[in-house]
């Protein structure tokens, strides 16, 4: 069986790897000339480094490029500690969980793919326009070019990993409606700091009316004197909002505001913004979860099959968890498009589960509940606002529809 990606995102790469280690050939065609180390943080969570450090034996390379995340803690916006519990192997789970760039992450995968699968298989520069869901030919043109000279590849089945922008997704859905503005608007930056908390701590902080912050570290020792590249996302609710691009440059006065007064005992927040070199500004989108993603030998995966909320620290994991279940039935099933339509049946439901999850009540939820039950001000005793077995009934619900709570895993 031979198999045509499309796109070497971490969904793209991800397949690759998994079809080589189920002994099925690939080639894969990215639209960029050049794999560039692009982005900031990601998080990914034990289901999906079970995965990447037990079959593709990725963990030695992962944990040097990243952090192993050693606590999700939460505060509000006055910086009072809400709730905290352990992540990873400190968890209790067989497998970490790496806070980590998504650049070094591509890197990881590039490199695996470059040793495994080999240079010839990688093609870029070349934009995918269209694909035959009969044939599982798929057609390509030079990107940023003017010459529109058609190149075509056939193969037994075409995975479209090609992002928020699928235009495979875009051909199997032509009236699909809009990617929906959730409200929030994003933005996101690296700044070199010296480690807080437990130098390997997830937090979270705030709430999305008056600013909410994600701030992680994502690289260790970054100047030989033990300080971290921490990546920190701000959220704040507002009507207006861009297009989705990952690469568009945010602007400091649109957002600061809502921070300027978070000076913790721990972290000075403003600080923190201010000493990015650039912000990135980014929408929270999704869309509709579809009604399919195979037709013929033709589907998709990762972002292009699934845009989520990047909310959960789950749309780099979710397109990891894909291309273990594809690359498992596309050996099962001798047949591709039945294979390509079990594929669907397990993880078109799952995934779109975390889309609504993220709508609603994502692990974040618990900042929304004691935001509202303290009425936004700084508490007393938080056990008086909430309790401990809720917040972790909270987050165990989440665990539970994303599928790394540790029953699920087990199974
Ligand atoms: C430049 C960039 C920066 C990002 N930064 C972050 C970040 O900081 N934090 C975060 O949480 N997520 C980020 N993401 C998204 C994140 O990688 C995904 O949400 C997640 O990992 C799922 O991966 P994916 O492979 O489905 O999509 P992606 O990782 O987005 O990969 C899609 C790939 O397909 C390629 N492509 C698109 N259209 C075509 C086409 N027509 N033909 C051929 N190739 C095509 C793209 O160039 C890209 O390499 C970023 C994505 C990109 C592309």
């Amino acid at each position: 069986m031979h198999i045509t990606i499309i796109g070497a995102g971490i969904g793209g790469l991800t397949m690759a790897l998994a079809a080589h280690h189920a002994g099925i050939s690939c080639d894969v065609y990215e639209s960029v000339p050049e794999i560039k180390p692009i982005g900031v943080g990601i998080n990914i969570l034990p289901h999906a480094s079970r995965f990447l450090c037990e079959s593709l034996g990725l963990e030695e390379e992962l944990s040097k490029k990243g952090v192993l995340t050693k606590e999700a803690i939460f505060f509000n916006r006055f910086g009072q500690k809400i709730y905290a519990e352990p992540s990873g192997r400190l968890a209790g789970y067989a497998w970490p969980q790496f806070s980590i760039h998504r650049g070094d992450l591509q890197m990881v995968l590039l490199e695996a793919f470059l040793q495994r699968v080999g240079e010839e298989h990688l093609h870029l520069g070349l934009d995918c326009t269209k694909v035959d869901e009969k044939s599982g030919i798929a057609y390509f043109k030079k990107s940023r070019s003017e010459d529109l000279t058609e190149t075509t590849v056939q193969a037994d089945a075409v995975i479209a990993c090609d992002g928020v922008h699928s235009v495979v997704r875009k051909q199997l859905h032509p009236l699909e409606g809009k990617p929906l503005y959730s409200g929030v608007n994003m933005w996101r930056g690296v700044t070199k700091w010296k480690p807080f908390l437990s130098e390997a701590s997830m937090v979270r902080a705030g709430w999305l009316t008056h600013g909410k912050m994600v701030i992680y570290p994502i690289r260790n020792n970054i100047d030989g004197q033990g300080s971290q590249l921490i990546n920190w996302v701000a959220e704040l609710e507002t009507p207006n909002h861009l297009e989705r691009d990952w690469n568009k440059q945010g602007r400091l006065e649109d957002f600061i505001g809502a921070f300027e007064d978070w000076h913790f005992d721990w972290l000075d927040v403003p600080a923190l913004i201010r000493g990015a070199e650039s912000i990135l500004e980014f929408p929270m989108i999704d869309q509709e979860p579809l009604p399919f993603w195979s037709r013929g030998r033709v589907t998709l995966l990762g972002d292009a099959a699934h845009p989520m909320y990047p909310r959960g620290s789950n749309g780099a994991g979710q397109s990891i968890l894909d291309a273990q279940s594809l690359a498992k039935f596309l050996v099962q099933e001798r047949d591709v498009e039945t294979a390509l339509k079990k594929y669907e049946d397990v993880r078109l439901e799952a995934t779109g589960n975390v889309v609504r999850m993220n709508r609603i009540n994502p692990p974040d939820a618990i900042l929304r509940e004691v935001w509202e039950r303290s009425e936004d001000k700084p508490f007393n005793n938080i056990q008086d606002i909430i309790s401990n077995e809720e917040m972790e009934a909270i987050t165990q619900r989440y665990k539970t529809v994303a599928g790394y709570d540790k029953q699920t895993l087990a199974a």
